[in-house]
């Protein structure tokens, strides 16, 4: 049962229960795909003529424009009956429809938006190369102004919905100046339609999932597209490009979604019908364990989506929360896939039962559309940034009670600079912190009035008297410090730094 959110709205809602009943009908289709490994024309032809390609599309261009939540459930229940069906949904939106809605001009949305809003029109996105995968803005196809035209010569590879789609969203080359490139300005965006002379299909990848959904490298040979095929300036591609993240990455996560529902349904049902030891296997606390297991990791991976397509929808800022959503929902599927089969045992793993294709399909989603590492990246730099203040390490301090290292969030002032004071405070900070350096930001906190430079030169001096040993970042600022051993003797005497736990017995120390 498709769970709905408080912050949905009616509409959202309506489109959950049709689609959803869409989805109940045709899953044996679905089924038949995984076998025919066809093309489902027909399906989407349905989801066509239902106004589900409408929605990310505004009224004017004759969509629905239920936003980022409506393409996710669309998606979501999509994917349920097959991810070829989902897969050439999600990517026609992400591949020309997100970037014309964000970047493209009136004509160019008049021009193909309110076809594709009636789904006469597929799209692809087409970023991958034969040399270049997570390195995207290394790219080697080129595309050079001629007139009132663009030529473009190169390669794409791992296309999804490659021959079938009508519409392709390009991004290749505009310049090879080196300051481009490190301003990643060097790249552009275009639609090459389907039937341009010397754009051709090169070869379709027989892949190990993702049965009916076409895969391929595309050949650029001298292929004229006319300027206005452009999508925004030259030389935007990259931010193009980037900004459609997002989206892509929020709506691959809905696109996994309905398999695991699937997935959960198939080992619930094995297990409550199967008898081992004289009794249904669901008995088996092991195998109740695994199905909870289950269960928490979709409704985590939902309300991660939704949480993201919701804040997409605010127009707000979703690097972290998309890239999370991708992630999590990538290893969740996997993971539950693999204990649904384990569940089912030798059953699961025949392909007798979809939950077997679902195993396949769930690897590929830690690579396509940015791979788990890519994701993990991008999440460690974005969410340090975000948490930075919170991050700061705490001041800490020996208590004068205690005797052991407690927060404070009075730290005492040295107000007395010299050489001297610094030492002792390395000295304090080896007590509290004995396997660590202190950061000279801390430092700075605690020496008052004391500016960059002459915190430098006196660290510096103890460093040359070997009291001191510093750590420069590769600009060669001084960034932390630390007493050596003998500054720690300089700074202050042994029984400074002797703590002993009160039960320990007096013999036993020297
Ligand atoms: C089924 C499928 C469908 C796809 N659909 C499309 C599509 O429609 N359009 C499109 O343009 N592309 C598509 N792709 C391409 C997809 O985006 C790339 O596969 C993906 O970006 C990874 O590139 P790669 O496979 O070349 O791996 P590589 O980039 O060669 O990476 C290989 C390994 O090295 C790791 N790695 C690479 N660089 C780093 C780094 N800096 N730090 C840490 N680890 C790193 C990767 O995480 C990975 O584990 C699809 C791919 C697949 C498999």
């Amino acid at each position: 049962m498709l769970e709905t959110y408080p912050w949905w709205n009616e509409k959202h809602k309506k489109l959950a229960d049709d689609v959803r009943q869409f989805a109940d009908e045709n899953i044996p289709k679905g089924e038949e795909i995984m076998w025919t490994r066809e093309f489902p024309s027909d399906l989407l032809k349905e989801v066509a003529e239902r106004g589900w390609f409408k929605a990310p599309i505004p009224k004017e261009y004759g969509g629905t424009n239920i936003g980022a939540t409506g393409c996710c459930i669309i998606a979501e229940e999509l994917s349920r009956v097959c991810f070829a069906l989902a897969g050439a949904y999600i990517t026609t939106i992400i591949g020309g429809t997100e970037q014309l809605l964000t970047f493209g001009n009136a004509k160019q949305r008049k021009r193909w938006l309110p076809k594709v809003a009636k789904g006469e029109l597929l799209g692809a996105i087409c970023i991958s190369e034969p040399v270049v995968g997570s390195d995207a803005a290394g790219m080697e196809t080129t595309a050079k102004r001629d007139g009132n035209e663009y030529v473009i010569n190169g390669k794409k590879k791992f296309i999804i919905n490659a021959g079938v789609a009508d519409i392709y969203c390009l991004y290749a080359k505009t310049s090879d100046r080196i300051e481009d490139k490190a301003k990643y300005n060097h790249l552009s965006a275009f639609i090459v339609e389907k039937g341009t002379p010397g754009f051709t299909v090169e070869r379709i990848n027989e892949l190990s999932g993702w049965f009916g959904l076409p895969n391929g490298y595309l050949d650029f040979n001298e292929v004229r597209v006319p300027v206005e095929n452009r999508i925004g300036a030259e030389g935007d591609g990259w931010k193009v490009l980037v900004n459609g993240l997002n989206l892509e990455r929020t709506l691959f996560a809905a696109g996994m979604l309905g398999p695991m529902r699937e997935a959960i349904r198939y080992a619930v049902s094995h297990a409550q019908r199967r008898i081992q030891f004289g009794q249904p296997i669901i008995n088996f606390q092991v195998n109740q364990f695994k199905i909870a297991d289950m269960i928490s990791r979709l409704r985590t991976a939902r309300l991660l989506v939704y949480h993201t397509a919701h804040l997409l929808d605010m127009k707000m800022e979703t690097v972290l929360e998309a890239t999370t959503a991708k992630l999590f929902t990538s290893e969740a599927y996997k993971m539950l896939v693999d204990d649904a089969v384990q569940v089912m045992g030798g059953d699961g793993w025949t392909r007798f039962y979809p939950v077997e294709s679902f195993l396949r399909d769930a690897k590929v989603n830690e690579m396509a559309a940015g791979t788990s590492e890519v994701m993990r990246t991008i999440i460690y730099r974005w969410g340090l940034k975000a948490m930075i203040k919170e991050l700061k390490m705490p001041h800490r301090q020996i208590h004068r009670k205690l005797g052991v290292p407690i927060s404070t969030t009075k730290p005492q002032a040295i107000t007395k600079i010299s050489e001297k004071s610094i030492l002792q405070l390395l000295a304090e900070d080896y007590r509290v912190n004995p396997s660590l350096y202190m950061s000279k930001e801390n430092m700075k906190e605690r020496l008052t009035d004391i500016s960059d430079k002459q915190l430098d030169k006196l660290l510096t001096s103890l460093k040359a008297k070997g009291l001191a040993l510093l750590h420069k970042d590769k600009r060669g600022n001084i960034t932390l410090a630390k007493a050596t051993y003998k500054g720690l003797r300089q700074a202050k005497p042994i029984e400074y730094y002797k703590w002993f736990p009160k039960w320990i017995k007096k013999k036993q120390l020297f």
